[in-house]
């Protein structure tokens, strides 16, 4: 099994995010002040409820939310799809995800940190609850000078059901 360590900007995967819900539903728990929360446009909105109705674990892509936004909304755009995704990913409803090997950049709804793993044989992706030690992030970053904003953590290999099928 290989592991990458990429460090991204912090605008795509905040380290210690906050876990943000689409401003139009109310979390009990959460943050019950859903007035106080920017109000999105209708369409981005929609976009916004598909990723968080997928759940944590589901990472959709740009075309997977496209066509759940046409079965609700007949007409909707693709390039409407494109730019909501880009202004939630900015204002942190939504996480982005960009794995190297993979096809396609895919969405998830904002949660806790976690690493991913992904099959280099059917490409499928599975959140893991990882996250690398605070103090291993200090340090790295005094011993190279380095600012480190954020983090992903990537391990590839076969998934359990590409294992047993031994492709
Ligand atoms: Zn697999
Ligand atoms: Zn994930």
């Amino acid at each position: 099994m290989k592991v990458k360590f990429t460090f991204v900007p912090s605008r795509i995967l905040p380290r210690m995010a906050a876990v943000n819900s689409c401003p139009g539903q109310v979390r009990l728990g959460v943050n019950m002040a859903s007035s106080s929360r920017p109000s999105l446009p209708k369409n981005y909105q929609l976009i916004c409820d598909i990723v968080e109705e997928s759940g944590i674990g589901r990472h959709l892509t740009p075309s997977d939310i496209y066509a759940q936004a046409v079965k609700r909304r007949p007409g909707f755009g693709l390039t409407t799809v494109y730019r909501g995704l880009e202004r939630l990913r900015d204002l942190g409803f939504v996480s982005e995800l960009y794995l190297p090997g993979a096809d396609a950049v895919t969405y998830e709804p904002t949660g806790p940190q976690h690493a991913h793993f992904r099959c280099s044989a059917c490409g499928a992706i599975e959140d893991v609850a990882f996250a690398l030690p605070s103090r291993t992030i200090r340090t790295l970053a005094s011993q190279h000078g380095f600012e480190i904003e954020s983090e992903r953590v990537t391990f590839e290999g076969r998934c359990a059901a590409c294992r047993t099928q031994k492709i």
